[in-house]
């Protein structure tokens, strides 16, 4: 799932959950049930068994969404919005893709548990959706969150 979506999301939480401790955990467990729908970025995002399929490509279209996810911050919680808990909750959606891309680029063995629990949450590649149709619906969900919210 694009981190987009994910931090998206973590707005939407941050914003009803009071507690910043409560919103980064609920952030971070609404980061594992989105994974699993499927969404199209099972070998795109490396994560295939695999090591040929992890490309140059990989590392752009997380550099595109991590501007993408910016802008759509921008558009949902401009600074003054940025509670104490949206912060947490934001945090808390979108770190466990950043702990889970540390360790594809250091393979760091530490984190290899974290590698396959983040991996499990993830539908298997025969089930996941085409590339095409996962990007096309998380670009209308967010979109469609961005509308609602204003
Ligand atoms: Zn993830």
């Amino acid at each position: 799932m694009y981190l987009t979506v994910h931090a998206t999301i973590g707005v939407l939480i941050g914003e009803h959950v009071a507690h910043p401790i409560a919103s980064f955990v609920l952030g971070a467990i609404s980061h594992f049930l989105t994974d699993m729908i499927p969404h199209g970025d099972y070998v795109r995002l490396g994560l295939s068994e695999e090591r040929h399929v992890r490309t140059f490509t990989m590392k752009l279209i997380a550099a595109l969404d991590a501007a993408l996810m910016v802008g759509a911050l921008w558009l949902l919680a401009p600074p003054p919005v940025l509670t104490p808990s949206v912060t947490a909750a934001l945090i808390g959606s979108v770190a466990p893709d950043f702990l889970w891309g540390f360790h594809e680029l250091t393979r760091w063995r530490f984190l290899q548990p974290y590698r396959k629990f983040h991996t499990w949450f993830h539908p298997h590649p025969k089930k996941d959706v085409p590339f095409w149709f996962g990007t096309l619906y998380q670009f209308i969900l967010v979109s469609l969150i961005i509308f609602l919210r204003f």
